[in-house]
């Protein structure tokens, strides 16, 4: 049986990673803040694999615990996908968002070359790390200007994968994933946000939703598809990098009138812009060219944004319904 350990499993990609190897047969190991063993994994609850899945508790800047853990599970395939995932929040707390992405996918590269080598490895870097870049269509190619601790400290992760790569000889392969959501992902990122308000208002318990620029444009796919390119990647012989996106764009106001029009209601009469809101800098509009993983992988995001609103609009309806 195929052994996978994945860090940050109790996440959003953690769950629907998890979800797509035991559907293929896998056995899945994961990793948690050592606080958090035993603690219900709520994301994993809902998609059915918290009783399939074996959960360790690890620090993981600790070198020789997660040497110790490589050597005795020996799996085949390490998944990194832990991290301070949200950007805001690494202005407010930025040394320790460092540490949870840059020094903890260090410390997983490290370990696997003192104790387990032969592992293919996958890092989750992010669009993030193109930062202000003046190009429009973003792909492997393109250099990276990040402006946030978030994007700085991924850009450290991903640099540092690919030099155990060409350096070392690991194989260790960097999705570099644009942004994708999810009925799992909480109201931290926008499309979540909207999904709460849009289903708060629709039942009423709230009126407004304040929101930032609405015409900040993004690239947003559904989770669901962005695990199974990763778990792709990590089927290449040879380890390499790619971009993840659908290769369309839309604006914070697209998703809106998605969403708003979802529950028959006009977001004119709701939307409040709230300057507060605002990004200190925002990253230009972001434009993926996914090329290289259609090409190489066969991948192809299987859900459209429509589908993706709607899914966590009803979601919300049915939780902030009980
Ligand atoms: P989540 O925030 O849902 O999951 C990240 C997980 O990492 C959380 O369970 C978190 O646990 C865990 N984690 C963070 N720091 C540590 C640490 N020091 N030790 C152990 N666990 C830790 O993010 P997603 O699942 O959405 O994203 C997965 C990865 O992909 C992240 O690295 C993210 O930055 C990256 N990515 C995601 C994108 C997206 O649009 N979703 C876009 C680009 C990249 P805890 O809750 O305990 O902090």
């Amino acid at each position: 049986m195929t052994k996978a350990l994945i860090t940050g499993i109790a996440g959003q990609d953690g769950a629907y990673l998890s979800r797509s190897l035991l559907d293929n047969g896998y056995e899945v190991v994961g990793i948690v803040r050592k606080e958090r063993l035993g603690a219900p994994l709520p994301r994993l609850q809902a998609l059915g694999v918290a009783g399939d899945v074996r959960v360790v508790g690890m620090e993981l800047t600790d070198l020789s615990g997660l040497s110790h853990l490589l050597g005795r599970e020996r799996p085949d395939e390490v998944y990194n996908l832990a991290g301070q995932s949200v950007v805001r929040a690494s202005w407010q707390a930025p040394i320790q968002a460092t540490k949870d992405t840059a020094q903890t996918a260090l410390t997983m590269l490290e370990a696997l070359r003192l104790s387990w080598p032969s592992a293919r490895f996958l890092q989750a870097s992010s669009s993030e790390m193109f930062g202000s870049v003046e190009q429009d269509r973003r792909n492997e190619a393109t250099r990276f200007l990040p402006c946030s601790p978030y994007a700085v400290a991924k850009l450290f992760a991903h640099l540092s994968a690919i030099n155990y790569r060409d350096t070392l000889g690991l194989h260790a392969s960097c999705a570099i994933l644009f942004n994708h959501e999810s009925p799992l992902r909480g109201t931290d990122y926008v499309l979540g946000k909207i999904a709460d308000g849009v289903a708060r208002i629709k039942l009423g318990k709230a009126q407004t939703l304040r929101l930032g620029n609405l015409d900040s444009r993004r690239d947003w796919g559904h989770a669901r598809d962005y695990a199974s390119a990763m778990h792709l990647m990590l089927q290449q012989d040879r380890p390499d990098d790619y971009v993840i996106a659908t290769g369309r764009t839309s604006t914070v106001h697209d998703v809106c009138r998605i969403a708003f029009g979802h529950v028959g209601l006009a977001m004119e009469d709701h939307v409040v812009v709230d300057p507060v809101l605002v990004r200190p800098r925002e990253v230009r509009c972001i434009e993926a060219d996914a090329s290289k993983a259609r090409r190489e992988l066969g991948w192809e995001p299987l859900t459209r944004l429509e589908e993706l609103v709607v899914e966590m609009v009803e979601a919300d309806l049915r939780r902030i319904g009980r």
